[in-house]
């Protein structure tokens, strides 16, 4: 049974969920982030009887999401979160970055409500379009009696935010979780739960006004050369994240061995 007394906050960040196209069969040559999160709920008919409130935090097209929108999306979650009235947050966002939003607000909040985030491979003005559907069972999730964490639905599928991960470029049903599996779907506006809600222990981090240190994901390859990372050090990087085979772990400790018995005595 659905909490149908609580309100709903829905945020919106922009995205292809609120993007156009000059043509109704155009699913990719559109310009993201251009309908504002009126528009969004107005697309739903089922949406008017459900107290909603709604407010746009950002506008963009997911790739430019940056720590700041991040640090005014963190705080607005949990401004809402402390209203005893709200009973869950939607958050509408861009596919390419949605996994990286998740799991910080998730690592950041640790919510004990359902802070679900949406979004849509198509535009908003494509024949077929996902952004609605999306919307309606993000907020039918976000209702859910017993709810909690950070999670992304799409395509009737609820990923946990530790392990949603957008899989594909172009299909409706673009996200996955890996090992872990599907959370639980949506189906026909019922929620049918799979695992255990997200859960955990905020990190406690107040984002507002701290300076991030600069932090560069690195990979490794076959025939990967040192002087990107050279330079990257010679510019100031703070840290590296190194995305490698467990045989470049080996050489970072080693590498970090050696470097520990050439520092000179205190
Ligand atoms: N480039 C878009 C974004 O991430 C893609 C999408 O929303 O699907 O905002």
């Amino acid at each position: 049974m659905q909490d149908t007394t609580g309100r709903i906050a829905v945020f919106a960040t922009g995205g292809t969920i609120a993007g156009t196209a000059a043509s109704a069969t155009d699913n990719i040559g559109y310009s993201a982030a251009q309908l504002g999160v009126q528009a969004l709920v107005e697309a739903v008919p089922a949406l008017a009887g459900v107290p909603l409130v709604t407010e746009q935090v950002a506008q963009l097209d997911s790739k430019d999401m940056d720590f700041a929108v991040w640090a005014t999306l963190a705080s607005r979650v949990a401004h809402h979160l402390a209203q005893p009235d709200i009973a869950g947050i939607v958050i509408t966002h861009g596919t390419d970055t949605l996994e990286e939003t998740a799991y910080a607000l998730q690592r950041l909040l640790a919510p004990a409500k359902p802070v679900v985030m949406c979004a849509a491979m198509r535009p908003a003005t494509a024949l077929l379009r996902d952004g609605p559907q999306n919307l309606l069972d993000a907020v039918t999730l976000a209702r859910e009696p017993g709810a909690r964490g950070v999670m992304a639905v799409l395509a009737g599928t609820v990923h946990s935010a530790f392990d949603v991960r957008k899989v594909h470029s172009y299909r409706v049903d673009a996200f996955g979780s890996g090992d872990a599996g599907v959370l639980a779907r949506i189906e026909e506006g019922r929620v049918r739960r799979l695992r255990e809600w997200p859960a955990g222990e905020p990190l406690g981090l107040d984002l507002a006004g701290r300076g991030w240190p600069w932090v560069e994901i690195v990979s490794s390859h076959a025939g990967a050369r040192p002087e990107g990372v050279q330079a990257l050090v010679a510019a100031g990087v703070k840290g590296f994240v190194v995305a490698g085979t467990p045989a470049t772990a080996a050489c970072i400790t080693r590498w970090k061995r050696r470097c520990s018995r050439r520092r000179p005595p205190a």
